[in-house]
């Protein structure tokens, strides 16, 4: 969610691993400046210093950056306009009172810019990844057309390989300072997935079907929201954090100050954490597939034989008691003995043998709002 007060954030979510994702961890104002980031804001490297000691390992660090475009405000523009010119693709944006030049990935010019860039960010903040902003969202329609940048005039592809041959060179060089730096960027990009270790997909369609498909392979995080913040999308706002969890995906990123999805974050995350290595299994089918009215849910299957479905209610007020229809060819179950348990936030518990048989295996969900639980449904030894 978005954050005006660090403070406050801490209190509220003192229990929940978290990534922060610092847009004014510089002086210059959003949209404004770029590629100009330094000095660093006053206070904010005390800041997370701070944060660290309360909560030792509790938070990770992302700075943002655009990846993509130079600022008409910005040091670069102002003295040696010639020089951004004579690299950008052409394309120009106009975002609130600053004009960006689009900035060709594909010269060496701008590929160095942003790996100087992504070291001095590493070694002077220190920061566990970085936010890339843009690189995702970019459109082969912006291709570059222009002479002397090592790529045909035109190419379609220049702007994926070349964002390809940057990225590659950005993590080479973050991962000198901090081998487990990370980077992300804007939008879900499947030529980027590898280079990306997450990607924020508040511009996605469909959350659930791209985790669907790479869920595995990048960390997801935001939903999309365009309504107003008022408090009668409440409904809405807890449907998307219930559509995170069960897809997998990092919960929050929304922008909305409504106290319930605030709340029900802080109470899904501790057991997010729990059931993590269930949540990357692989989704057997998309989630519209095996949603109930009220539930959110998603179906995944194990490596040895098991069905594991991720379960969450993101009603404000009513407990719900539904029956569970797994589709047992869906999560390849073979008829035999099982067993079923669930892990809730209030640990695990044992719900005994079961038996499967035919094409559906049913059993009883009951959550209260804003409850989540994990059903593992294990072949017992003798099943083959
Ligand atoms: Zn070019």
């Amino acid at each position: 969610m978005a954050l005006t007060n660090a403070k406050e954030f801490i209190e509220k979510f003192s229990n929940t691993p978290s990534c922060l994702q610092w847009y004014r961890w510089h002086i210059q104002p959003f949209d404004y400046a770029y590629p100009d980031y330094f000095p660093i804001r006053p206070g904010w490297l005390e800041a997370c210093a701070q944060m660290e000691k309360a909560y030792p390992g509790h938070f990770v660090h992302m700075p943002y950056i655009n990846g993509r475009a130079v600022a008409s405000h910005s040091e670069l523009w102002t003295k040696n306009k010639e020089l951004v010119n004579k690299h950008t693709t052409g394309g120009h944006e106009r975002y609130g009172v600053t004009d960006f030049a689009v900035m060709c990935p594909a010269t060496e010019f701008w590929q160095n810019l942003m790996v100087d860039l992504t070291a001095r960010i590493f070694r002077e903040t220190k920061c566990d990844g970085l936010y890339v902003d843009q690189l995702g969202a970019d459109t082969p329609a912006l291709r570059c057309t222009r002479d002397g940048h090592g790529h045909t005039p035109g190419d379609p592809g220049s702007p994926v390989r070349g964002y390809r041959a940057m990225l590659q060179k950005m993590r080479a060089e973050a991962k000198k300072i901090n081998p487990d730096a990370f980077l992300t960027t804007e939008f879900f990009s499947e030529p980027l997935v590898g280079l990306c270790d997450g990607f924020l997909t508040w511009g996605s369609k469909e959350l659930s079907l791209t985790a669907y498909v790479y869920g595995e392979y990048a960390v997801l995080f935001g939903h999309g929201r365009t309504a107003p913040i008022d408090e009668q999308y409440t409904r809405m706002d807890c449907a998307m954090v219930a559509d995170e969890f069960v897809a997998g995906a990092a919960l929050g990123w929304m922008m909305t100050q409504d106290p319930n999805p605030h709340a029900y974050i802080k109470k899904l995350a501790p057991l997010r954490a729990k059931v993590a290595s269930y949540l990357r299994l692989p989704m057997v089918k998309p989630i519209a597939g095996t949603q109930t009215d009220h539930f959110w849910t998603s179906l995944r299957k194990g490596d040895n034989g098991e069905a594991v479905v991720i379960a969450t209610n993101p009603q404000t007020n009513d407990t719900l008691t539904e029956t569970y229809e797994l589709d047992c060819q869906a999560a390849g179950l073979k008829p035999g003995k099982y067993r079923l348990k669930a892990i809730t936030m209030d640990g695990e518990k044992d719900l005994g043998p079961q038996d499967v048989s035919g094409d559906a295996f049913k059993f009883q969900v009951r959550l209260e709002p804003f409850e989540a639980a994990v059903y593992i449904l294990e072949p017992l030894p003798g099943l083959k």
